[in-house]
């Protein structure tokens, strides 16, 4: 029988299907997830992961989270979808929430971190160019910083392993080393139109912002006219255990990006700013089709109030220190493998050792054999993530699976 003549919606399909059909811009894990609740998760072959990925920091409230999924179904029964020729309850109401909730007096909607970033940096440009006059274009960026795949983003972006290939590339950006005050001193001059910051770095290696560094952007935003912008895509909506993190270092930039965890998966971005600079994107000047349609809105309306409550934060910040303990107790018995923890929250980095250069992944593997799917950010570094809804007896699995894998890999 033809493959063809039975429908695909019954037809079996598996890793394999990947590699013949898509496009192969990932390399996904052997097994196919199937069906996940809070930070459980099963695969095809009925096999049981503990998830401390939460699908890259984005699953905050876990995986089918029943009031997300509630808020979810009312709303699909409801209103999908309008076009930007009209505006939503939902919208309005996410709107108000986030802009009550931040620094920030206006919001702008999108899909995507990328696509969030692209509009800060879009209404940088557009805001130096009408203040200050067309000189003033330069974007400033740390070096492993990432910021989205869009030509312009990945640009931005301080890894060029994503641009080689692409060019050429858009002019007039460059690129400082994190947590370098005097490199920032001598690249943020008058020209410079928007610098561009993850407070905590995650994809280059989970790297936590000196206060004194990004104070210093702060003040020299300030003193060259240049915008600030807060890069909160994968930091931001709680994982640090407050509402943003920008609030746990006291400094607020002039615009900020949320993505990610602000949909719990479904798709929902948000650049947040102020009325000043807000007013420079006028009627007609920047868009995009579904931004803020009504299923999105009501998501992340969803997601925004049950995280941003000081006992859930406060919950995070304690799960958070558990988490970071109990790994640096792992590391203190597998020295050999770790060097230590870094991050904040629920955004955690353990560092491999000199003799374990590049092999995060060899770890990553291993765990997923024994039932633990965690992150990488490089080859050195580990990465975890879980939903923050995570108990201390999740913790403890993690920790008893993380050991048994390594002891596995020395084994080896
Ligand atoms: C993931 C991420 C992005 C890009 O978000 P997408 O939704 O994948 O476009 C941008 N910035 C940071 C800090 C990220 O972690």
């Amino acid at each position: 029988m033809n493959a063809k003549d039975t429908t695909v919606t019954t037809r079996p399909v598996t890793r394999q299907t990947f590699d013949e059909v898509l496009v192969p811009t990932y390399a996904p894990a052997a097994m196919v997830p199937v069906r996940g609740s809070g930070l459980d998760l099963w695969d095809q072959n009925g096999k049981h992961y503990l998830d401390f990925t939460s699908g890259i920091a984005v699953n905050s409230l876990g995986h089918c989270n029943p009031i997300v999924v509630e808020a979810l179904t009312r709303q699909a029964n409801t209103l999908w979808h309008l076009g930007n020729g009209y505006t939503n309850e939902p919208v309005l109401r996410l709107g108000l929430a986030l802009t009550e909730a931040t620094f920030a007096d206006r919001a702008f909607f999108c899909n995507s971190g990328a696509e969030a970033n692209e509009a800060a940096l879009k209404l940088a440009r557009k805001y130096a160019h009408a203040k200050f006059g067309p000189h003033k274009s330069r974007i400033v960026s740390c070096l492993q910083s990432f910021h989205g795949r869009t030509l312009f983003t990945v640009s931005v972006g301080g890894q060029s392993k994503y641009t080689e290939g692409f060019e050429p590339l858009p002019p007039s950006i460059d690129h400082i080393a994190y947590n370098d005050i005097e490199a920032a001193r001598a690249s943020i001059t008058d020209d410079v139109c928007a610098v561009i910051v993850e407070p905590l770095q995650g994809e280059g290696g989970v790297v936590p912002g000196d206060k004194a560094y990004l104070q210093a952007l702060r003040d020299l935003c300030d003193q060259t006219g240049a915008v600030l912008i807060f890069d909160e895509v994968q930091c931001g909506m709680g994982r640090t255990g407050d509402l943003f993190h920008y609030m746990t270092y006291g400094i607020t930039p002039d615009v900020l990006t949320s993505a990610k965890a602000l949909g719990n998966g479904y798709p929902v971005a948000a650049m947040l700013t102020t009325h000043e600079l807000a007013a420079t994107l006028g009627v007609g000047s920047h868009g995009t089709t579904y931004g803020g349609n009504p299923l999105a809105a009501t998501v992340a309306l969803t997601v925004l109030e049950t995280i941003n409550q000081p006992e859930f934060l406060a919950r995070v910040k304690q799960a958070g220190d558990k988490l970071r303990g109990t790994m640096e107790k792992l590391i203190a018995d597998y020295p050999q493998v770790f060097t230590l923890v870094r991050g904040a929250g629920l955004l955690l980095g353990m560092v491999v050792t000199d003799a374990w250069k590049g092999r995060s992944k060899d770890i990553q593997k291993a765990a997923e054999v024994n039932g633990l799917m965690v992150l990488i950010a490089g080859m050195d570094v580990l990465r975890l993530a879980p939903a923050l809804i995570v108990s201390d007896e999740q913790i403890a699995e993690a920790d008893r699976i993380l050991r048994v894998s390594i002891d596995g890999l020395l084994k080896a």
